[in-house]
């Protein structure tokens, strides 16, 4: 891993952070992205912590390593990671995805509020959009509780980890999901948020 792996990366990010805030996922400063840079020893590069996702530019990323703790890179800025660089990295251990993404997205929220023990999709097209399949398979969409401890947050999600569904809510927060590549989460994120708002929508 070198400053070209973390700008290349940064850069990225920057692409999907700004089509996010463009659907209102990522509101004021809310809401983190990341890629895996390098794996042993795993490296994230991450959204830097307090900057509008909107205006995100190559070098506005920050590395860190399996807990979430600041690394250096020669010839990059040391810029805060967001406090929940920490969970990223803890998803990508677990899932081995390079690529994590998590947004504020309003129905994540409201659904985790509706179903706080998960939410049950079944028999409907877009659930192919998540890996899964259109008919006879009940996805469930796992729902753990907020924290501002990292590793408990990590506890929890390592809890309720699936393999064959790469996405979970934090309650009262947002979304996580994640995938092998940054183009294909965008996917998982795009579809399952259409998922939780159709299965709100016909409650
Ligand atoms: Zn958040």
């Amino acid at each position: 891993m070198n400053r070209e792996d973390v700008l290349a990366a940064g850069g990225r990010l920057a692409v999907e952070a700004a089509r996010f805030t463009g659907i209102g996922w990522m509101r004021g400063t809310s809401g983190n992205l990341s890629e895996v840079v390098s794996r042993d020893p795993l490296r994230l590069a991450v959204t830097a912590s307090g900057l509008d996702k909107g205006e995100l530019t190559p070098s506005d990323v920050a590395v860190v390593g399996a807990a979430g703790e600041p690394v250096e890179v020669a010839g990059v800025e040391p810029l805060t990671p967001s406090a929940e660089a920490g969970l990223h990295a803890r998803v990508a251990a677990v899932s081995g995805a390079d690529a994590i993404v998590h947004v504020h997205a309003l129905n994540a929220v409201v659904a985790a509020h509706h179903w706080p023990k998960g939410v049950v999709l079944k028999d409907v097209e877009t659930l192919k959009g998540i890996g899964r399949l259109a008919h006879d398979d009940e996805v469930v969409i796992p729902v753990i509780e907020n924290s501002q401890d990292m590793t408990e947050l990590g506890d929890r999600f390592e809890a309720v980890y699936d393999a064959a569904t790469p996405a979970v809510i934090v309650a009262n927060h947002g979304l996580y999901t994640w995938a092998p590549t940054l183009h294909r989460a965008r996917h998982i994120t795009e579809c399952v948020e259409w998922l939780l708002a159709y299965r709100i929508a016909i409650r």
